[in-house]
């Protein structure tokens, strides 16, 4: 027999079989609603303009291809680090924040949930919200952690569940690990309110628990990147060490280019230092070094102030233009077909991403009926629509929820 005889089929990624029946399907008004990447008004991708000139820029330089550190280029993760945690952070002014470059924002969480099992001197366990990213369970297992869950979504409202959230903060064993989307929430769009981020700040803090932020989306949710750092900010201020995942496939559309940073927040330089150093122990057998190219035209972007300002623009275009497809979706549901149904949902939630409320019934037949790909959970993304299209859509929601 063959020695691979006995390797079972694994089942196919539910975000990647969309794209593959959406490619099969040939009716023109196909829409492809599964995609987690950015699309300009006429569905194409798009490589943002501050990033077409690094990408000059870092040729006229004509530098070299030599290998980067184990944990990076050093003038990304300063920027990075720059962009997320703000120039007047006190961690960061006293240079205690220990930080690597990573393989975008999945090997960021991947280094951090290893660093974690390692070296967390409690339970080794992290609770994640319900629900979350798909990659989440997987990334954080394979780390060696226990995974576990949190109530974080209300279905009957749409909205976030508040009270479920600060009662499993309270119940949770005193040290346990949190997981935190730092702004716009994969898959539902639901975000706390400021005032509910500084409760659940508070009660992080009472109860000892370690906080570890995913920020996928800084500035792609309200256009802002300093207002989408609120929370992260605030914790930060609270005076909670966290620990933070940064990715910069969305905000910068890098996404096969795999740039990102982890880190994590030290009590001292000294600690920092130690802390460098496993982190650095931990890469080594895992990549060696990460890859050059996103992560110097990042640095590229963030270190020039022209190419910065005008990448600031950018996120803010495309910010807006996913806030605007919110806005005439909710508009010609509500006012052009006229349901009946409350859309609301629609413009309060935030990100790339909007929780419909479409149950897997009628996620199977908006696909079957009008070509519009979706996962079963009635996630959209916003990215996907046009204003060519979204009357369309408006209209094939209104038929499989009337
Ligand atoms: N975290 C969340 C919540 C995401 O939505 C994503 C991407 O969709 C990621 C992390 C990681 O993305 P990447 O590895 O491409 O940076």
């Amino acid at each position: 027999a063959s020695t691979w005889a006995n390797v079972p089929q694994g089942p196919a990624d539910p975000i990647l079989g969309i794209t593959e029946a959406f490619k099969a399907d040939n009716d023109p008004k196909k829409m492809n609603l599964g995609v987690g990447a950015y699309r300009d008004d006429s569905g194409k991708p798009y490589v943002l303009s501050a990033v077409r000139k690094a990408e000059q820029l870092i040729l006229q330089d004509k530098l070299d291809k030599e290998y980067l550190p184990i944990n990076g280029l050093a003038s990304f993760t300063q920027s990075a680090a720059l962009l997320a945690y703000g120039k007047d952070s006190i961690p960061l002014i006293e240079k205690r924040i220990a930080a690597t470059q990573s393989i975008s924002g999945t090997g960021a969480l991947r280094i951090g949930g290893t660093f974690i099992s390692r070296f967390y001197p409690h339970a080794k366990k992290i609770y994640l919200p319900t629900p979350t990213w798909g990659n989440h369970n997987a990334v954080f297992k394979d780390s060696g952690l226990e995974v576990a869950s949190y109530r974080y979504f209300d279905k009957s409202t749409i909205g976030l569940d508040f009270k479920g959230l600060l009662e499993d903060l309270k119940n949770a064993p005193k040290h346990s690990i949190f997981l935190l989307h730092a702004c716009a929430h994969n898959p539902t769009g639901v975000d706390p309110t400021r005032e509910q981020w500084d409760e659940i700040s508070n009660i992080i803090k009472e109860q000892e628990h370690f906080p570890f932020f995913d920020m996928a989306y800084q500035g792609f949710a309200s256009g802002d990147t300093n207002r989408d750092a609120y929370a992260l900010r605030k914790f930060v201020s609270d005076g909670h060490h966290i620990a933070l995942a940064q990715s910069f496939a969305k905000n910068m559309g890098l996404y096969g280019e795999r740039a990102g940073t982890f880190s994590i927040i030290t009590s001292s330089p000294q600690e920092k230092t130690v802390v460098d150093s496993q982190l650095k122990i931990l890469i080594r057998p895992m990549y060696s070094n990460p890859p050059l190219n996103g992560a110097r035209i990042a640095s590229y972007v963030l270190g020039n102030s022209e190419l910065n300002q005008e990448w600031l623009s950018e996120v803010k275009l495309m910010a807006d233009r996913i806030i605007t497809m919110r806005d005439k979706l909710k508009n010609h549901l509500v006012n052009d077909v006229g349901s009946k149904h409350p859309w609301n949902h629609i413009t309060d939630q935030i990100g790339m991403f909007c929780f419909t409320g479409l149950t897997p019934q009628q996620v199977e037949r908006i696909t079957k009926e009008f070509h519009v790909y979706l996962t079963k959970d009635g996630r959209i993304s916003l990215a996907g629509i046009s204003s060519h299209n979204v009357k369309y859509l408006a209209e094939a929601i209104h038929e499989v929820t009337r």
